[in-house]
């Protein structure tokens, strides 16, 4: 039976480069590497898990598929599932928070020195991901904003090379405030709405918790063009 994708990982596997051996990290199913092997779009996967539960359920998918040759499923916290003679050229973390997901890029940032690709897809707090990227000299070639069961996602798609990302390309990502989709704006629009809400609920004596939830709103409105 043929493995069939989320439209956030189809989205993360169209930018898995023609021919990649790719690390997945916290594969789960193992559904990405599946999808991509029958596909025959890349040569080799690592299918990494910390948790027994879902590194069962990788392994399982992947005998059950008779893929084991060309799918290596490996317990393993983050890139340390990965070994230099798998020569990786993409990796792939999706489905996890951007704290996480910049904690397993530092972590394993030996693993990276010679792959081409990272495709990331935080749940949340893609800053962090974005600043870990400009820091260890990850360039954003492209980023995608999509909604899935009433829930948004960001993926974002780095290569090797030097950048520098004002306040507002990390907060709301280099090629995603260029394009200002309907879903980017509906993405900000909610938050701008959560954050003032969280301002009426601050009391006017905490001045500083005020001027910070005032300075995110009016970055918000500034990039979206809507007045107060
Ligand atoms: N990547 C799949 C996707 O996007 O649908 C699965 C996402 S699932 C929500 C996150 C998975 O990452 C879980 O199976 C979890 O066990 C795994 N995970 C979390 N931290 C990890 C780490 N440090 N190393 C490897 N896997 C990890």
């Amino acid at each position: 039976m043929e493995t069939r994708l989320s439209k956030r990982l189809a989205t993360v596997a169209d930018y898995v480069p023609q021919g990649a051996r790719l690390a997945d990290v916290g594969s789960d199913h193992a559904y990405l590497p599946l999808f991509l092997v029958e596909q025959d779009r890349i040569e080799f996967a690592v299918a990494g898990e910390v948790v027994q539960g879902p590194y069962q359920s990788a392994l399982q998918n992947v005998e059950q598929a008779g893929q084991s040759d060309k799918i290596s499923v490996r317990l393993a916290n983050g890139l340390a599932a990965v070994e230099q003679v798998d020569r990786i050229s993409t990796v792939t973390i999706a489905g996890m928070g951007g704290r996480l997901i910049a904690d397993i890029l530092e972590a394993g940032k030996d693993k990276l020195v010679s792959v081409e690709r990272l495709i990331l897809q935080p749940n949340n707090r893609e800053d962090d991901v974005r600043r870990w990227l400009v820091a260890h000299d990850f360039q954003i070639i492209a980023e995608e904003i999509l909604e899935e069961n009433d829930k948004i996602y960001e993926i974002l798609v780095a290569e090797k090379g030097k950048s520098d990302l004002t306040a507002d390309q990390l907060r709301f990502g280099p090629c995603l405030l260029i394009d200002q989709s309907a879903t980017f704006q509906k993405k900000w629009l909610k938050e701008l709405d959560k954050l003032a809400y969280a301002l009426e609920q601050v009391p006017l004596e905490r001045q500083s918790d005020r001027s910070a939830i005032s300075q995110k709103i009016q970055q918000i409105q500034e990039v979206l063009h809507v007045s107060k």
